[in-house]
């Protein structure tokens, strides 16, 4: 397909929108001439076509890692990393194109694609510098004329299967950490955003990132993480997205007994103290709520508000939503952009359908204001119980539930109360009650007073169904890295040893 004229006006670089896989250092067709249509999720319009890959083409992208793994992890160190820099160096200078591609595909405002640009290339920096410190250890040897010790090395190849709602950074956060442990990566973005991997691919391509290293394969979902599941070559899958997904991808695994990292739903608690100035509060739940319009893990979707500041805490709430505007991600001053597509509409109408016939109350949320049929309005809900769906069900939408509870044994109970683990917020400045209910939690980060918590030096990962393993930090590369034992024995015996 050619540029639609949109594009090319938008991009300052029209060779960063690639409409081919990416494999082998090479842009591909399929062979079997399958493609998917990739849509504007604000207007509806396509924005281009992707091509399938046959299961042989998977294959020859496994190839190609295989290949370029042997050179890969041989490069020295500082060698590998200062390339990582220069595609860092190359992400940030297209942040505007990196950010109008995604805002086409995926919808959210361009502010916050360029916010999602800039937290991507973090972790490339990130990584490129890590990678200089995976350190083995010495061991104090028990065994007579010894020396043991560990060195750390990389896995191997590692397939990195990715959702739409972030189409940049949950690649770089993966791809950076397994490329600078001196893994080859074969990306599989979701088809719905498929444009900001290949993007990557071109930028990676001009850092030196040699052919084989960073490959990006389009196909039928399923087909293509079987394939990748169930080849012995591939030693490591990181896999973000759905828990439902996730479950399938580790059964897959299990096989060829890889290493599986998983970065699954959420369901996060939104704590409110009794302590708290209900204004503040309602704005920072807000604020944790609506981000990519409520398509995010970390959405605050359970807010749980002392009785004796609801009332005033959902005043407050209405009042900051809404402000909020929604519309085209491309024009100025738009908070919301669309949903993904049209059946995430009909998931956010059902959840809160099914919410208000178990007895909640619809404080907000005019549907037929929605700018099109892509489109959510923010929605508040208030009396929100455990038997309702937007409880248990991450609602991946702008809808906020709120309910009341007494006292902090009750909150503990009520925000473990899912089977999600991944992120949860409190807001109160009470330093005892923030220590017990931050230890009493069943989740894999905590924010105490603070609607930010991600970025590259912090361990990200879950508990319970929201998965397995970190991602960033200081150990996030250990998921793309073996430990090497190593004994040396018969070294005769050295003073002072
Ligand atoms: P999804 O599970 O539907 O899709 C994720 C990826 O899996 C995509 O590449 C998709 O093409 C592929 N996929 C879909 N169905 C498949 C199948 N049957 N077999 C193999 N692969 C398949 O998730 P999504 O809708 O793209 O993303 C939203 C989900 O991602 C939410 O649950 C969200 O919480 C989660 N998420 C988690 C994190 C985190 O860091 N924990 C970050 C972002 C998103």
């Amino acid at each position: 397909m050619k540029l639609s004229k949109t594009l090319t006006k938008a991009l300052d670089d029209p060779r960063l929108f690639r409409q081919y896989a990416y494999v082998d250092g090479k842009w591909t067709h399929g062979d079997g001439g399958r493609e998917e249509t990739v849509f504007d999720p604000a207007t509806g319009e396509a924005i281009g076509h992707i091509p399938w890959l046959e299961p042989g083409q998977i294959l020859e992208a496994v190839d190609a890692a295989e290949a370029a793994f042997v050179h890969w992890r041989a490069l020295r160190v500082d060698e590998r990393c200062e390339r990582l820099l220069a595609w860092y160096d190359l992400l940030q200078a297209n942040r505007e194109d990196l950010a109008t591609i995604m805002t086409l595909e995926q919808g959210k405002p361009l502010p916050d694609a360029r916010g999602e640009v800039e937290y991507g290339a973090s972790f490339v920096r990130w990584f490129a510098e890590e990678g200089k410190r995976t350190f083995g250890e010495t061991i104090p040897s028990h065994i007579p004329n010894a020396a043991l010790g560990t060195i750390k090395e990389p896995v191997g190849i590692a397939a990195l299967i990715t959702p739409w709602n972030f189409p940049l950074a949950m690649i770089t956060r993966k791809a950076a950490a397994a490329m600078a442990a001196g893994c080859t990566v074969i990306v599989k973005p979701a088809g719905e955003t498929p444009f900001s991997a290949l993007a990557l691919a071109e930028l990676a391509e001009r850092a030196g990132i040699p052919a084989g290293v960073f490959n990006v394969v389009l196909g039928d979902p399923p087909e293509v993480s079987r394939i990748l599941c169930g080849e012995d070559r591939v030693k490591a899958l990181s896999f973000t997205g759905s828990t439902r997904v996730g479950r399938l991808l580790l059964e897959q695994c299990a096989n060829t007994v890889k290493r599986v990292s998983l970065e699954l739903g959420g369901n996060a608690p939104f704590i409110v103290g009794p302590d708290m100035d209900p204004r503040e509060a309602a704005f920072a739940a807000v604020a944790a709520k609506f981000q990519t319009a409520g398509q995010d893990c970390l959405a605050a979707d359970r807010i749980l508000v002392h009785e004796s500041i609801h009332d005033e805490f959902v005043g407050h709430f209405a009042e900051r939503m809404a402000a909020l505007t929604v519309g085209n991600g491309l024009e100025s001053e738009i908070d919301l952009g669309p949903l993904i597509h049209r059946q995430a509409v009909e998931k956010a109408a059902a959840i809160v359908d099914d919410a208000i016939s178990k007895g909640a109350t619809l404080v907000a949320g005019d549907q037929t204001l929605a700018p099109g049929p892509n489109f959510f309005m923010p929605t508040l809900l208030t009396g929100v119980t455990h038997d309702m769906k937007i409880w248990h069900e991450e609602s991946f939408a702008p809808v906020a539930g709120i309910t009341a509870y007494a006292d902090d044994d009750q909150v503990i109970e009520m925000a473990n109360d899912t089977e999600y683990g991944l992120a949860a917020y409190i807001y109160t400045h009470d330093i005892r009650r923030i220590w017990k209910i931050m230890r009493a939690l069943e989740f894999g980060m905590v924010s105490v007073n603070s609607v930010k918590m991600t970025g590259p030096p912090v361990p990200f990962g879950g508990v319970k169904h929201s998965g397995l393993g970190r991602e960033g930090g200081v150990t996030g590369i250990d998921e793309y890295l073996e430990t090497k034992y190593y004994c040396l024995g018969a070294l005769g015996s050295v003073s002072g040893s």
